[in-house]
């Protein structure tokens, strides 16, 4: 599904999106989605008249098996560079297991159920280690923006020039607009924290914004962003 020209979301086995930032010389991903989704990705860049070996880098905007669960098959398959924020790039590598989820009160009966959720993915090799304000070169540059909270090495991409937003999961638009909540919440490392980084995407601004999770929005994105961070207070 192309939402505006050259950006194109993919549902990836009915859990989450990743989306297809098409330039004339070269592809960028952002995000693989659960294992299992690259016949899925790469089905939708034929689609688009582009090929496999277009595909110069992937995004990865956290550690996630929803997120990153594709990557190992599709670095295998096109050979792209792979960018992630240090704090998530040991689970990414397969280093260290994936960071359990963080449930509070009641909802901490449910911890053996989302850990289970939480299954690392195969490991891969991380080409370029990003931080908060790196530029990486899409849409005449992007911005990485390190949103904490969600799990601890969660960014997002921010491209001024075109007025776009790629939230991951610092940004949900599946239970209504904010830090990800019902049964996304619960794989929140910090919540309070997950809270401020979804404050800091409010203040910029942006036209269309795409999230991990929930249906992208093509038009006054950062608006929506604002009203809702002021019912979070
Ligand atoms: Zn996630
Ligand atoms: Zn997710």
């Amino acid at each position: 599904m192309e939402i505006i020209d050259g950006v194109h979301a993919i549902d990836t086995l009915g859990v989450g999106r990743a989306y297809v930032y098409a330039e004339a010389d070269r592809l960028t991903l952002i995000d693989t989605g659960l294992a299992g989704s690259a016949d899925r990705i790469f089905a939708e860049i034929e689609a688009i008249g582009r090929k496999p070996e277009d595909v110069a880098q992937v995004f990865v905007t956290h550690s996630h098996n929803d997120h990153a669960g594709s990557l190992a098959d599709i670095v295998e398959r096109c050979g792209a560079q792979v960018l992630a924020h240090s704090l998530d790039a040991h689970v990414i590598r397969g280093d260290e297991p994936p960071a359990r989820a963080n449930l509070r009160g009641p909802m901490r009966l449910l911890a053996p159920l989302v850990n289970r959720g939480l299954q690392p993915t195969a490991p891969v090799a991380i080409d370029r280690v990003v931080a908060d304000g790196d530029e990486v070169d899409i849409g005449g540059g992007a911005r990485v923006l390190h949103t904490p909270g969600h799990t601890p090495g969660s960014v997002a991409l921010y491209l001024p020039q075109r007025r776009i937003l790629f939230s991951g999961d610092a940004a949900a638009n599946a239970m209504g607009l904010g830090p990800p909540s019902g049964p996304f919440g619960m794989f929140n490392a910090d919540r309070e924290q997950a809270r401020e980084s979804f404050l800091k995407l409010a203040e910029l601004d942006f036209d269309v914004a795409c999230f991990g999770h929930g249906k992208p929005l093509d038009r006054e994105a950062s608006l929506a962003f604002k009203r809702a961070a002021e019912k979070l207070g």
